[in-house]
Parts: C-alpha cells; structure tokens; sequence
C-alpha cells in the first residue's frame, strides 16, 4: 500500500492531521506530493513574497519529511482543474492507494477537491481533514444550527465549546521503518514571480515558527491587549504568514497558549490574543456556510449598490502611499517593503479607500492579496467587507475612521511614520501627522504630497453614497 499526502497550505509535519492519519499504517509505503498552480495563483493575486515562502518553507519540510524516511515531490500544473489531472497521473505512476489531504475551504479549493475525490473515486481511497482550523465549520453553531452571524456570541460558543474538550494537537510522525532518506531531489523553483521575504522578519521553516510562537506566549501574550494596536512597537505575534500558509496550526497555538497562560479561555491573561484566534476561525467557518463570499459578493446585499468611484489616479496613490496622509502612506509602505501590515493599520488604510476615496473595496482586497505575505483568503476578504460595512458584524457605514486622528492615537509620537516615510523623516513628535502645517510655520518646503482628498468632505460624500444605496 502506498498512502499519498498531498500538501497544500499546510507545510509542516508537526500536528499535520493528514500526514498524522497517512502515517499511522507502519508498513504503508508514504509519500508526499505538492503541486504548484501558477496560473491559478495569477488569478488569485498571490503575492510573489508569500509565493517566495511557500518555496522556502517546502524545502524545510522537505528536508523535515525526508528525516522520516517521507520523499516529498514537486509538479507543476497551470491551475486547479489541471492540478486534479496531474494529480490522478501522480496517483497512477506511484500506484497510491490512499490519498490523505487537509481541506481547504475556499470555493475553487473546495471544488478541486471534490473533483479530484470524484476522479479518484474506486482506485485511491480520499480522507480529508480539518486542518486548518481548532473547530471544524458547522461545528460551532446557534441553537438552531445555523452559523453566527455575529462575532461575540459565535466567540462565546466556541470558548464554551473549548471547555468541553481541547481539540488535541498530533505528533510529528515517527521516521519510517525503512529511516531517514539519503538523499533528496532539489526542488524545481516555482514559475511565478518570486520576491524574497526579510529573513529577520520571517525565517522559513516550522522551527522558526514554533520558537517565535513560544517566545511570543512566554514574554508578550500577557501584555498584548496594552500593546497590539501600536504599530511602532513589536505587540503582536507576526505570526500570520506561517498560518496563512500551515507552516504551524491554530491548535499548537491554542496548546502553547494555554501552557504559558492557562486561564486564557476563561477571559483570563491570553484571552485577548485566544480572541484574535477566534476571529480567524469565525471568517473561515463563514466562508462555508456563505460561499457567494468567495465570489466576490458583499455579506449585506445592499451595498452591492454603492457608487464606487474608479478613480485610478487616487487608487494608484493609495497603492504607494502618496495619500498625503501620513499613517497611511507608512503602512502602505511597510506592506511593500516588508510584505506585512499591522492589523490595526489594515484598518485604517482599507476605511481609507473604501469612505475616503470611495474606491471599490474588492480593488483593495485583491491589491491587499497581490502584495502580502501572509494573504489568507477568509481573513483577508473578512477584513475588508469589515472596514467597508459590506460584512456580517462590520463597522457601521457611518462610522469612518478620521486618517489624521488615527495616527495622532495609534502612532502618538510619529515614530512610525518616521520610520516608513523618509520625506517626512525631519518632522519632530507629533507635527508629522499633519506635515504641511509645521512646514507651512516653519517656512520649509516639502517633497511629500498634499492630502489627495480632504477627509470633511469624502465623508459627507461617502454617507451619502452608501445612503443613496441603501435607500434604493
Ligand atoms: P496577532 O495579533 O498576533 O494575532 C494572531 C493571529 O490571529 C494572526 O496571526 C492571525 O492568524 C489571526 N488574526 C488576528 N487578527 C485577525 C483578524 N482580524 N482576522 C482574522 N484573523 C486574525 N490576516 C491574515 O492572516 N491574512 C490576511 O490576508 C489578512 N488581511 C486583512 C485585511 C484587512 C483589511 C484587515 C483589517 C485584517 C486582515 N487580516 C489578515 C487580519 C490581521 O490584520 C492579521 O492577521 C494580523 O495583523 C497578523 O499579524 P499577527 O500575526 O502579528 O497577529
């Protein structure tokens, strides 16, 4: 018998369901088998950068696997509905007669899955697994059995779920009878474009992962609700792009969690950080029970009918950060640059486009996509539907963040600003946030633009356009 798994977005071999469930037959022959998808990858504005770290990590587990006695092995297939051919083929030439893979919940990975069970169907036996996620979707529910459509009682549930048992965490598989291989096979680099992540800022490989999220629950989960919403200081984990991709699970964070702060899912010290967690699952469990998510649908059909404004000139200035407002423009950079934005900053800059500018907030998804390193689908389109009032348990759309004051409450000093924006790298303390005054006093000039729009009257222009829908 040869067990096939097939690694998705979850490149590690710690509490890997899959490969857990492939490897507990010890006379199964087990192999792994990733396939790269770059036209499909084009389609769904994959960043090069997260790209670049899928390649990175896959060379980590395969060297990780082959310590197992597992060879991991590499195809390229245009996209999806190619995958399942390539797949099939794979299946035929190791003749495998297992397949054990982790689910994945977005509509086109869903539906490549169920076609490759159907293809497969009679010759390779499918199991998937959920994975991805401390609680299956559908399995945290109202009384009546449906999904949440609100964050805190579907949080309450959960945390309450979590009291009735720990989802547990598996072990790395035991190396083989046959021991570690001797050699492996370099892997072929992806074709897509690649850009390489700071590898400071984000190691590759699982060690790095777990080492990051044991410092982070020793020394930072305890004061992360005082510091998580000041990008100038390290207060989170930066931790997403090894979840946007499997190199670590959500239940080796819940465990680690737990271990450091054991009273975390009982509103104790961790909780707020456990939260964040749980704001994860809710937008994955959402796009299950609401896959018309993944089809670039708003979850409030009436904003369907605001009037967005193409104006590319203002797009393009959100993109580079040439707003003429300062917080913006830093984190737009930073997302650049560094292939991450601060959460609280992916607030400000997505409420930006979307009640400043009046831009489609499906342009800004897809750009948010095409440039980070930890672009998750459900997160990423549950961000945005947030900020632009399109969403299940959204902002209001008459709550629109104030850019300037923004800034002057989560980047008090400018150090930030600072640090992204070398235009403004002069301005002392505070005067950055508004730059053109302390220049104006000062009688310098400066090589930083004017704010494109004023933010009085975007606003007025925004409430009347989602009104306007509305009323329809
Ligand atoms: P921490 O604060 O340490 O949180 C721990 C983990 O919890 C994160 O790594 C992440 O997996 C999860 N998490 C935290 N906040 C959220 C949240 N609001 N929603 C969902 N999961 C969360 N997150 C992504 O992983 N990928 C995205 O593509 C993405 N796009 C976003 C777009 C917008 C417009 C907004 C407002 C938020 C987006 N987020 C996204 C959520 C959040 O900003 C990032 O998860 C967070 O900034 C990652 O930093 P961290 O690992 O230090 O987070």
């Amino acid at each position: 018998t040869t067990h096939l798994v097939w690694f998705r977005a979850d490149l590690r071999v710690n509490d890997n369901l899959a490969l857990a469930a492939a490897c507990r037959d010890p006379d199964a022959r087990v192999i792994g088998l990733f396939i790269s998808t770059p036209q499909q990858w084009r389609d769904h504005s994959v960043a090069p950068r997260q790209a670049a770290f899928i390649w990175q990590n896959l060379q980590a587990l395969q060297q990780a696997l082959a310590k197992r006695g597992i060879p991991l092995f590499m195809r390229e297939a245009t996209d999806f509905t190619a995958a399942v051919g390539t797949l099939d083929a794979f299946c035929t030439e190791q003749q495998v007669t297992s397949l054990f893979y982790n689910y994945q919940y977005e509509l086109n990975e869903a539906r490549r899955d169920a076609l490759a069970e159907r293809q497969l169907e009679g010759r390779v036996a499918c199991q998937g697994f959920d994975d991805s996620v401390m609680l299956p979707p559908g399995s945290v529910v109202t009384g009546n059995g449906e999904m949440y459509k609100v964050f805190t009682p579907y949080s309450r549930a959960f945390l309450r779920r979590l009291g009735e048992g720990l989802p547990p965490c598996v072990s790395a598989p035991k190396p083989r009878a046959g021991g570690a291989l001797s050699e492996v096979a370099a892997l072929p680099p992806f074709d897509y474009p690649s850009e390489t992540p700071d590898a400071m800022l984000f190691p590759a490989g699982e060690e790095a992962a777990l080492k990051r999220l044991r410092d982070f629950c020793q020394t930072a989960a305890g004061d992360y609700p005082e510091k998580r919403d000041f990008p100038a200081i390290r207060g989170t984990s930066l931790l997403s792009p090894y979840l946007a991709i499997g190199v670590l699970s959500p239940r080796q964070c819940l465990h680690r969690l737990l271990t450091e702060h054991p009273r975390a899912a009982e509103g104790g010290s961790g909780a707020v950080w456990l939260n964040e967690l749980i704001w994860r699952e809710f937008y994955r469990h959402l796009i299950v029970a609401w896959p018309h998510l993944c089809r670039h649908q708003p979850f409030i059909d009436w904003t369907a009918r605001v009037a967005w404004q193409r104006n590319d000139a203002h797009f393009q200035a959100w993109c580079e950060g040439n707003t003429g407002y300062p917080i913006v423009d830093a984190a737009m950079r930073q997302m650049k640059v560094t292939g991450w934005m601060h959460n609280r900053l992916r607030m400000i800059t997505a409420s930006f486009l979307v009640k400043d500018l009046l831009v489609d907030w499906r342009r800004g998804e897809r750009y948010f996509m095409s440039q980070l390193i930890d672009g998750d689908f459900a997160a990423n389109n549950g961000g945005w539907q947030w900020a632009a009032s399109t969403g299940t348990d959204a902002a209001p759309y008459f709550r629109i963040f104030n850019p300037t004051t923004q800034g002057q409450r989560f980047d008090a000093d400018g150090d930030f600003i600072r640090r992204w924006v070398p235009e403004l790298s002069h301005i002392p303390g505070k005067a950055v946030h508004e730059p053109h005054d302390w220049a104006k006093k000062q009688g310098a000039a400066l090589r930083y633009p004017k704010p494109i729009v004023d933010h009085k009257q975007a606003r007025v222009a925004t409430l009347a356009a989602y009104e306007a829908a509305r009323k329809e």
